[in-house]
């Protein structure tokens, strides 16, 4: 309140005359609705994985590929330069054998699910991202497994990370598809 106003015009409601029913009273629940833009580095990322790629940003100052793609390096101070277009295939950087579910739930899994950082192929060393494994038991799994991206159909992406369901282990040469 600005220091100006020493009093409020008009005339307060007492709580005794809302009840007595003094005054009529509206009672409105609002539908609060959020969205937010996603921004330029984020939005081609996302879209490519609509369309079944991966996309990075280059910052020729550090040289580094950063995925996911940032509009502004933080190393550096200045803007990154252009698109990358890497690897569906990368590394097992860190894993964890988890028996809470995806979305934090705490029912218990019989079987676990196993979450991954992934470094990806064509990005610098230690970028990728979060996700699950798939088609490997926890016996099996390694840091520094070689995996690949299994997409969902085409028409089932909807530009999210969850359009890869999982990434499986791969063997360039071996296992293509
Ligand atoms: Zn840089």
């Amino acid at each position: 309140m600005s220091s100006k106003f020493t009093r409020y015009p008009g005339t307060e409601i007492t709580k005794e005359e809302a009840r007595a029913g003094t005054y009529i009273i509206t009672r409105y629940e609002t539908e609060l609705k959020y969205a937010w833009s996603s921004g330029a580095a984020i939005s081609k990322f996302l879209g490519g994985l609509r369309d079944g790629e991966l996309w990075g940003r280059k910052c020729r100052g550090c040289r580094r590929t950063m995925v996911p793609p940032r509009m502004y390096c933080e190393v550096c101070f200045r803007p990154t330069d252009e698109w990358v277009r890497l690897g569906d295939t990368g590394r097992v950087v860190t894993y964890s054998v988890s028996y809470v579910n995806a979305d934090a739930s705490r029912r218990e899994r019989e079987e676990p699910i196993l979450v991954a950082v992934v470094e990806i192929d064509g990005a610098s060393p230690m970028m990728g991202m979060l996700h699950l494994l798939g088609e490997v038991s926890p016996e099996e799994v390694a840091v520094g497994m070689k995996v690949k991206a299994v997409w969902k159909p085409q028409g089932e992406r909807q530009g999210a990370i969850t359009d890869i369901r999982y990434f499986r282990p791969f063997r360039r040469g071996v296992q293509q598809g």
